[in-house]
């Protein structure tokens, strides 16, 4: 049985016209070798499991032989980048082979990035270098056990050939799944020609792909204005989840956000280690327009040049038509507001948000801040605070939780007291919503290191194992909770090209 059994690829993205894409197989390398697979995902995506580690897998992993039926594209967008305007992009290292249908119905994505040149690689090599590959591999499978909507990788392999960067550095390729890989750069592409035409056709497949509900309105009349509706809604969900865990994108150009709503591009991203609101990791963002806090606003902005696409299509008056593009806009602080609300409290034990937590976790934000205490560990010890005998708690000599946050934490039991909400009841809450585990920089950086230099994948393969379960703390997998040494800090992240 073949990897993708006897059905063949999907390719409804194609079937839309070819002013969306340019036909683009991928390009071979010299000696592909398998570095993991995604047996848990390629269940879902009813993919033959026991076909993962096939040669003839390793093979389309590689992009050197194409699925039966596949018919490989490579998608035309444009964005704002840094908030400069370039009205010519499109996948210049990627190859969409098709899409699948996965256990639940959906239809998703299959892409390998880094598999060569393509039609927008501008001066690109259209490759990917390893470190870029484990990166995006280990954020975005931790991200998705995290609950947080992300693209996922089904494979990675090295390609046995070496690519140029700063020095030469081993090859790889990643196999992407999305739930699709449309951006709001896609709608720019052809808004910006005034091909309002292909803006219908592409709007009228992501309602028909993502969110069908935007027919369903009462009057149904009003999809297109729905439909923004729909992608601001879930970008505003999106956004507030990063933020409760800390996770910094690092480069959110228009390009790198996904209507679908799922986290895509894990170029130069991080999770932050010692909180802070003006954090930035990305050594190219040199004016902290993607800093930490600054990410709902940029989101925000982002969405506004969707808007700006869609326009043509909600009304004829263009006066109108701006109205509408205006309160479905409104709705991302509303719902930014409401989920990262709810997220934070329930990360400090309260089920329901109100005034008084959200005045408890502001404080909280604004003490560690000025303490530089760890993000995530902060948030689990405090849980562990109230930890009945015999849990597993955070040792003293990974963290611990600074006096001056004290005073704090008498307020908080105090609050918890009044609303009645007892110890371990706040504390199941805690251990569940405050990872132990999160993907560290300077662990990420580790096992970068040691694949690199042609050592191996040992630490990649312990890393994804302790971030499968990131709730569960355990003794022997201590050092993968450590925040940073000095010396092992790492204060810059990289673009993946
Ligand atoms: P990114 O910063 O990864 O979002 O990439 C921005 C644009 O550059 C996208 O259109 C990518 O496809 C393209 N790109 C990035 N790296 C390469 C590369 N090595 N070769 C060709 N195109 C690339
Ligand atoms: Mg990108």
């Amino acid at each position: 049985m073949a990897l993708f059994g006897s059905k063949p690829l999907l390719k409804s993205y194609r079937e839309m016209g070819e002013q969306f894409y340019s036909d683009q197989r991928p390009t071979p390398v010299a000696d592909p070798s398998l570095i993991s697979v995604n047996p848990e995902l390629a269940e879902k995506l009813n993919l033959s499991g026991s076909e993962l580690e096939s040669p003839e897998a390793l093979q389309i992993f590689a992009g050197n032989v194409v699925p039966q039926n596949s018919q490989p594209i490579a998608t035309v967008y444009a964005a704002h980048q840094f908030g400069g305007w370039n009205p010519q992009l499109g996948d210049g290292r990627a190859v969409l082979l098709g899409e699948v249908i996965g256990k639940d119905g959906k239809r998703y994505d299959v892409q390998l990035k880094g598999a060569g040149q393509t039609p927008y690689s501008r001066r690109g090599d259209g490759r990917s270098a390893l470190g870029p590959v484990l990166r995006e591999y280990i954020v975005s499978e931790a991200m998705a056990v995290l609950d947080i909507p992300t693209t996922r990788a089904l494979a990675a392999v090295t390609t046995g050939e070496q690519v140029a960067r700063e020095s030469f550095l081993p090859g790889a390729i990643l196999t992407r799944v999305a739930s699709s890989h449309i951006r709001i750069g896609t709608f720019q592409f052809f808004s910006a020609q005034g091909d309002v035409d292909s803006v219908k056709t592409l709007a009228d497949y992501v309602i028909d792909r993502h969110y069908p509900e935007a027919l369903q309105n009462s009057e149904n009349t009003e999809p297109y204005s729905a439909l923004l509706a729909c992608v601001v809604e879930a970008q505003a969900r999106l956004i507030a989840k990063w933020m409760s865990v800390g996770f910094i994108h690092g480069v959110m150009n228009t390009d790198n956000m996904l209507v679908c709503g799922e986290t895509v591009d894990y170029g130069p991203c991080a999770f932050m280690d010692k909180y802070h609101p003006g954090k930035v990791f990305s050594s190219i963002d040199t004016h902290g327009r993607y800093a930490y806090a600054k990410q709902p606003e940029i989101a925000h902005w982002n969405l506004s040049w969707l808007a700006q696409a869609l326009l043509p299509l909600m009304d004829e008056v263009e006066a109108e038509a701006i109205k509408k593009a205006q309160s479905a806009l409104d709705k991302f602080s509303k719902v930014f507001g409401e989920t990262h609300q709810k997220l934070m409290s329930e990360k400090i034990g309260f089920v329901t948000s109100s005034v008084e937590t959200s005045q408890l976790y502001s404080d909280l934000l604004e003490l560690m801040a000025e303490q530089g205490c760890d993000y995530t560990l902060t948030f689990r010890a405090l849980g562990d605070r109230l930890a009945p005998e015999g849990e597993a708690t955070i040792p003293r000599d990974v963290f611990i939780l600074p006096e001056a946050l004290n005073s704090w934490i008498e307020r908080w039991q105090k609050l918890l007291a009044k609303e009645k909400i007892d110890a371990t009841t706040a504390y199941q809450l805690m251990v569940s919503k405050n990872s132990a585990y999160i993907p560290r920089n300077h662990q990420i950086e580790a096992a970068i290191v040691q694949a690199t230099r042609g050592e191996g994948f040992t630490l990649f393969h312990q890393l994804m194992n302790v971030l499968a379960n990131p709730f569960e703390y355990s003794d022997e997998n201590k050092q993968f909770a450590m925040p940073p040494q000095p010396e092992e800090e790492v204060k810059q992240t990289f673009c993946g090209t």
